[in-house]
């Protein structure tokens, strides 16, 4: 049975329909990317995931339990934006740290975990460097090692890589599916790069006009017969 499950999802903002009725099922340690054009909804369905954004129907169920009651830091799901989104006043391992500690978690947990991830991401000598003094890229991964920090069930990426220039994309595209298949992390990652998409995903869904039009792995989707 599916781990995340999004049933007849709806949103509308005033009277455009921005997401209708999506359905999605999505399997505990996979990585499903949504591909479409801006403004086809993507953004707004991955926030409506994070509850950041109220749907106006639907359910979305996380391991068995419908979570649309829930606040978004209940949710235990995390998410990294296009823009990196780091607390300019705090280190690099202060802004790992951060929501460890809102949690409550010790001291000492907290340094074992930030310092595990800045290993993971290769950026042990950065740990406390403040945001502006990293580059686009290593921000990101830092943005990504915040987000694991809390350990989410699910992990949502919107367009994490399109501020990047082209060089830093393919490495850290190639970075985070390695982390994600690590950690088996139940990923969203959001793009309009059909390159992208076909690369790093177990599967692909192609979103039109808020609707998920369809869906397969990249083999399926992309070689012609
Ligand atoms: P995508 O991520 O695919 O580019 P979005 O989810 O950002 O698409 O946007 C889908 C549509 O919803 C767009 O037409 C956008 O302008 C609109 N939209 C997004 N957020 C809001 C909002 N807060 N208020 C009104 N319209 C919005
Ligand atoms: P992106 O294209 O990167 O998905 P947008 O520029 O569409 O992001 O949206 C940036 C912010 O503005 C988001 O918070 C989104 O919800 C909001 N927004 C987008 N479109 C509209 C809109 N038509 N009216 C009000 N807010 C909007």
């Amino acid at each position: 049975s599916a781990y995340l499950e999004l049933q007849g999802i709806r949103k509308q903002f005033g009277n455009t329909n921005v997401l209708n009725h999506v359905d999605l099922q999505i399997h505990e340690g996979e990585l499903v990317t949504l591909l479409g054009p801006s403004g086809c909804g993507k953004s707004t369905l991955l926030r409506c995931i994070a509850g950041l954004t109220d749907i106006d129907g639907g359910k979305i169920i996380l391991e068995q339990k419908d979570i649309v009651n829930l606040a978004p830091r209940n949710r235990e799901i995390g998410m990294v934006f296009q823009s990196y989104a780091l607390f300019p006043n705090l280190t690099v391992s202060e802004n790992i740290q951060y929501g460890m500690k809102m949690r409550g978690a010790s001291k000492g947990e907290r340094r074992n975990r930030s310092e595990e991830l800045l290993a993971l991401i290769d950026l042990e000598d950065k740990r406390d460097a403040y945001p502006r003094h990293l580059s686009g890229g290593q921000q990101q991964r830092v943005a990504l090692a915040r987000s694991l920090a809390v350990q989410p069930k699910v992990l949502l990426l919107d367009e994490p890589l399109s501020a990047l220039d082209a060089k830093i994309r393919k490495n850290l595209r190639t970075e985070i599916r390695d982390i994600q298949r690590k950690f088996n992390m139940t990923t969203i990652f959001v793009t309009h790069d059909q390159e992208e998409a076909l690369i790093i995903s177990d599967r692909v869904c192609l979103m039109n006009k808020g609707s998920i039009v369809q869906q397969g792995t990249p083999e399926e989707l992309y070689t012609t017969p």
